[in-house]
């Protein structure tokens, strides 16, 4: 029996992966304090990944456009890979090539994956799947604390809390076991749409509020004005600790709760009240997730729920605060160790001459060769292929041709590489258009560290050996360096080795990992960073000062503006898009997975029945969504309790059920954040199904 974490999200609960008949694993529940002894579904079933059908163990090769993926041994595989990068940067230039993460990747991986970009390929053109995930709430809490850390205390501080808001967050549906810890708080929803998690809050006497799509910034303004009404605003905290308040109140002024009303449709009423309860709990959190937080404005949009927390005096305090659900389960380590597009290892910008210099010295290389900042996400999937842009890619634990906005748009991009190097464990959408596809371990077929959505670093560990023929995306990493004239020693494959030196790396930097060590995440201490070497953990930031240099934290002056776009007679209605229980991220995993795949095996769009009856549409029956960009179909279920204006759509589907055909690229001005949650939407039934 090996004990390790899921392979899922950002909770990382604990699991037992055991021998069962056959010897197959599988995985039971084990004690840890973000899950406490609970699994979801996804955790149960988390082990099929293992047995998968359709498991790549060798590498392919699709010598020309138009040819087959045909099966080749690693050394023809990765000396194809490295010849054409040599090519394609010696004609285009070493930004010619681009490279693509993850944050369901290991810190070691995501550490190792910046490095390689940067010094074996000398690239700036890096950014990952965490650009679509957290980067709105991260550039917001970088704002407001001068420090992100998605919680800023552990899961467990919420076990005793009064009231939870949960702003466009939907833990009872994808992160199941987090419910147990909000169990004894009064709850209220913010969502548009009645999710599993609203249902339960209106349970426990809790509330609903359904504001209109891209429109939660104006009601957390409104909140803020209702709470200041009441009288319910922390003065002496907003004095003491906090700067830029009366600047904020110069927006949220004009925000009384009938304005709010009329642009987000919550009734004043349940404004007033959710102000009232939220104001005069004796302790209360403000958390957020994505519904949030991807907007074309959604730095501003969390900074107004931070905005609201700060003014109610809860950040900062034991048995209070702001924090940031994170989704995947490396969404925070991820984002701190150098494969941001902005940033190097330490949660450090590539900007900052000093860590440029200190990052420099231990890799081994001048700072003025290390390259600048380079495209975000979606920025740089749309500049595939084109004349400015990379001409070769390498992906690494993503699946952007389902999981980025304008799917469509995105699919035609790769398409016009002239190299796409895929490295997954099974032919995701992705890698069935790659030139190149190498087989590499999943979870529980090796060993590193995660970091959990409150700052935790993990040990996942290796429980069964890969398949014969499968590499590590450190092997592979390695070996490619190798190839392109770098020192065998500069690019390690035992992650323990990875560890040492990004904790290095990492020394000074806001995320210092310096005191991380395989000794100590076995004796099981609760390593919350930073954790420098010889100190640390720190399970709560920010209780005797935040992390700006006078130590107070900075409300954000931001004002309620349009979303990118909006409805018209043509386009009448507003998708938002989401996550379901069964499945997670691009589904490349869950979708294989019987049991998952059987509960939730297509794409469905939840429409309330006056509409559905308007759009001649009823329930069961295959729905065409068009958006300007494109279309998807998917089966109608009628919910009497969702807005009339909002339909809600599953992004796990590939292909033609692709809800991410629909959505809009408009980027955050701060975040490079895309707007997934509104798009301007029409329905009709679907022609031939
Ligand atoms: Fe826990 Fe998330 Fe895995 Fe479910 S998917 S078992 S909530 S880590």
């Amino acid at each position: 029996m090996t004990t390790t974490h899921c392979p899922y999200c950002a909770l990382q609960c604990a699991m037992h992966l055991e021998s069962g008949p056959g010897g197959v694993l599988a995985a039971r529940p084990a004690a840890f304090p973000t899950n406490r002894g609970g699994l979801c579904r996804k955790g149960w079933t988390s082990a099929e990944t293992l047995t998968v059908a359709d498991r790549l163990t060798t590498p392919l090769l699709r010598k020309d456009r138009g040819a087959e993926l045909r099966p080749v041994d690693w050394d023809t595989a990765l000396d194809h890979v490295a010849d054409r990068l040599r090519a394609v940067q010696a004609a285009h230039g070493r930004d010619a090539v681009a490279v693509f993460g993850s944050g369901g990747l290991t810190n070691e991986k995501s550490y190792q994956l910046g490095k390689f970009a940067r010094v074996a390929l000398g690239t700036s053109q890096i950014d990952y799947n965490g650009r679509f995930c957290m980067s709105s709430a991260a550039a917001a809490g970088n704002r407001a604390f001068g420090l992100d850390r998605g919680m800023p205390f552990p899961v467990t501080d919420l076990d005793d809390a009064e009231v939870i808001v949960l702003a466009g967050a939907n833990p009872a549906e994808t992160m199941p076991p987090l419910m147990g810890h909000l169990s004894a708080a009064r709850l209220v929803v913010v969502d548009p749409r009645r999710s599993g998690t609203a249902r339960e809050a209106l349970r426990r006497d809790g509330m609903h509020l359904a504001p209109r799509p891209g429109t939660d910034l104006a009601l957390a303004l409104g909140l803020l004005h209702a709470a200041r009404l009441e009288g319910l605003l922390d003065d002496d905290y907003i004095a003491e600790r906090t700067t830029g308040f009366a600047a904020a109140w110069r927006h949220a002024a004009a925000w009384w709760p009938e304005r709010t009303e009329h642009v987000t449709g919550v009734p004043a009423a349940h404004i007033r009240d959710a102000a009232r309860l939220i104001g005069t709990a004796e302790n209360a959190y403000i958390l957020t997730g994505r519904g949030v937080e991807q907007h074309a404005k959604g730095t501003d949009t969390a900074s107004a729920w931070i905005n609201l927390a700060l003014s109610l005096g809860l950040p900062g305090r034991v048995g209070s605060g702001y924090g940031c659900i994170t989704g995947q389960g490396n969404g925070q380590g991820g984002r701190e160790h150098g494969q941001k597009a902005d940033q190097l290892p330490g949660y450090r910008r590539i900007d900052d001459a000093a860590a440029r210099a200190h990052v420099a010295s231990v890799w081994g290389v001048d700072p003025d060769d290390l390259p600048g900042p380079g495209r975000s996400a979606f920025e740089l999937l749309d500049a595939l292929g084109t004349d400015t842009g990379p001409r070769a890619m390498l992906l690494f634990g993503s699946n952007p041709v389902v999981s980025a906005p304008d799917a469509t748009r995105v699919r035609e991009r790769m398409a016009a590489l002239d190299l796409l190097v895929v490295a997954d464990f099974v032919l995701s959408e992705s890698a069935a258009m790659a030139d190149v596809v190498l087989p590499v371990t999943q979870w529980a077929e090796e060993s590193g560290t995660m970091t959990n959505l409150e700052g935790r670093v993990l040990r996942r560990r290796r429980a069964t050996a890969p398949p014969e023929g499968v590499r590590t995306d450190l092997e592979v990493l390695h070996h490619l360096a190798v190839r392109l004239g770098q020192p065998a020693e500069r690019f390690p494959t035992d992650p323990d080795l990875v560890l040492a030196e990004l904790g290095a790396a990492s020394v000074g930097g806001a995320a210092d990992y310096s005191g991380v060590t395989p000794e100590r995440l076995e004796a099981g201490e609760a390593l919350h960073w930073p954790v420098p070497s010889g100190g640390g953990p720190t399970p709560r930031l920010f209780l005797d000062a935040f992390a700006h240099p006078d130590g107070r934290a900075r409300f954000a002056a931001v004002d309620h503006r349009a979303a990118a776009e909006d409805t018209d007679a043509e386009y009448p209605l507003l998708a938002t898009t989401g996550r379901l229980m069964g499945h997670y991220q691009s589904g490349a995993q869950t979708r294989r997975v019987a049991e998952l795949a059987d509960a939730e095996p297509e794409a469905y769009v939840e429409v309330h029945p006056d509409t559905a009856a308007r759009c001649g549409l009823a329930e069961g029956e295959w729905a065409t969504v068009a958006s300007r960009r494109g279309s998807t179909v998917a089966r109608v279920r009628l919910r009497p309790d969702t807005r009339r204006d909002t339909v809600f759509l599953p992004f796990h589907y590939p292909a033609e059920q692709a809800a991410n055909n629909l959505t809009n690229p408009a980027l955050d001005p701060t975040s490079r954040m895309p707007e997934f949650k509104v798009s301007a939407v029409r329905l009709h039934p679907c022609a031939g199904r």
